[in-house]
């Protein structure tokens, strides 16, 4: 393929992925094909010969296309939202135009730096303390990470290691193979499966408190859980709090849980995976109140930030930690650079490569600035509140907890199996798509806001169809 071609394939990419956006709506919401239906289409071997690219995108539009389920169609409610925007998509272009490896400064310096000036830049909209960035005169700093996920296992590997450092200081006798067999982490029943992962990739014990009625973590359960741990001569490591629960979007107090874990000596960890993007609003900051007892913290722009996957931002108040838990030297990786303040972000990941993602980052601060993300939040919390409010008309219906964010959970009046099937049935039908939780021992179904063009109409369309199946599942329950 020659820069020619590129070209052509190129716009005609755009074409079809701009007219994708702007038709999705007419798409089912869940794909009609069975298991291995891509798999008994396509060649069983790749093609010996070079191929045309219209071939390509013909295929992408006849084969490709039918097995997608629409995560950015305003009828997608599961989960939580999958980050896309124009402005992203044109930022991984670039950076993928550019093919870079930024492990290091040296390894391209504007990939490192603009990873720096974009996580100081978020880190300020998010209003966390000055000693997380990397612009303050202290060790903080943050990184863009694949995922929530693995930065969760950073943050248990490198309180790991802190903890066997900080022992084995005081006692230099003990064998570090006993220490690592003591630790433990904590977190609540209401972490993403992500978080209990994290453990069993560590290698260390991860306990699962009892959240209260509410969904959140409290001082009195962490507390006790890490008392009976040292009386049985375990030594409490890590813990992670959570902003927004998978669950139910509840957010653990965090000035209730720093202090103890500072008191401790507890590594605390902050997941606010989805619902760290609210904290651009100021008005939903109090949510955080305790921040600047937290060791780490991270969201993920690719969730609620217009931004695609994978861009997840950590930040830490101190990156030496990392560097001490992750540094491997070799001799081609020497540090060239004088300038001990820039990262090389290779001591702050599991990798060693690692993709231009700042850019993606930079090109959608820049073509939405902080105004346009806000509203971009405001909306969606609207919709959720719009959703709520018509759920609430209905008095078959059940709105609990109180929605947080942009997600709603609900439940039919009566017994769970009712609300089970009204789930199944609307997930046959492939119009709209939600998934399940539970809250206080009940069956609820969650509604989440997720796509970046969502309208009212979209939402008043998702409620007639769950009222309209509603109608059949209850009827077919009193026959
Ligand atoms: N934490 C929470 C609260 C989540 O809701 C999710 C995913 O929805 C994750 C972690 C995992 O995120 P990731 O896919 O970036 O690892």
């Amino acid at each position: 393929m020659d820069a020619q071609q590129f070209r052509e394939f190129g716009k005609a990419a755009i074409d079809i992925v701009a007219d994708y956006v702007d038709n999705i709506r007419q798409r089912d919401v869940l794909p009609s094909v069975e298991p291995g239906y891509l798999v008994d289409v396509l060649p069983e071997n790749a093609p010996e010969q070079p191929e045309e690219w219209k071939d390509v995108l013909k295929d992408f539009n006849d084969l490709i296309l039918p097995g997608i389920t629409h995560w950015n169609s305003p009828r997608f409610h599961a989960f939580f939202p999958s980050g896309s925007s124009y402005a992203s998509i044109i930022g991984n272009i670039l950076a993928d135009g550019l093919g870079v490896i930024g492990f290091s400064w040296m390894a391209s310096p504007a990939c490192t730096e603009l990873e720096v000036v974009t996580l100081n830049w978020l880190g300020k909209l998010l209003g966390l303390p000055e000693e997380f960035l990397n612009c303050s005169s202290g060790p903080g700093g943050g990184i863009i990470q694949s995922s929530a996920s693995e930065a969760t296992l950073v943050g248990l590997l490198v309180a790991k290691d802190k903890t066997i450092r900080r022992i084995t200081e005081v006692n230099p006798s003990l064998d570090e193979d006993v220490i690592r067999s003591k630790l433990v982490a904590y977190t609540s029943d209401q972490c993403n499966s992500s978080v209990e992962k994290a453990g069993l990739l560590g290698s260390m014990k991860m306990r699962l408190l009892k959240s209260d009625a509410d969904g959140r973590l409290r001082k009195e359960t962490l507390k006790k859980a890490f008392d009976e741990d040292i009386a049985e001569g375990l030594i409490p490591c890590y813990a992670v709090a959570n902003l927004g629960t998978t669950g139910t979007c509840a957010f653990d107090p965090l000035y209730e849980l720093g202090p103890l874990c500072n008191e401790y000596n507890v590594w605390l960890h902050v997941d606010a995976a989805y619902a760290g993007t609210a904290f651009i609003c100021p008005e939903y900051r109090h949510l955080m109140k305790g921040i600047e007892h937290v060791d780490s913290f991270d969201f993920n722009p690719h969730k609620w930030m217009n931004v695609n996957f994978d861009c997840s931002a950590m930040w830490v108040k101190n990156g030496h930690d990392l560097l001490q838990a992750f540094d491997v030297q070799r001799v081609y990786l020497a540090d060239t650079k004088t300038d001990t303040k820039i990262p090389d972000y290779r001591h702050w990941q599991i990798p060693l490569g690692r993709r231009f993602r700042a850019m993606k980052l930079w090109t959608v601060l820049r073509i939405y600035g902080a105004e346009g993300l806000r509203s971009h939040v405001r909306n969606h919390i609207d919709l959720a509140q719009y959703f709520a409010k018509l759920a609430r008309t209905d008095d078959r219906f059940v709105v609990e907890p109180e929605p947080s964010m942009g997600l709603v959970c609900f439940r039919l009046k009566g017994d769970d199996i009712a609300t089970k099937t009204l789930l199944e049935n609307l997930t046959k039908k492939k119009k709209i798509y939600m998934v399940a939780a539970s809250y206080r021992g009940r069956y609820i179904i969650r509604f989440a806001v997720c796509s970046r063009i969502t309208k009212k109409e979209d939402i008043e369309f998702s409620w007639n169809k769950i009222k309209q199946e509603a109608d059949i599942v209850l009827s077919n329950e009193i026959q």
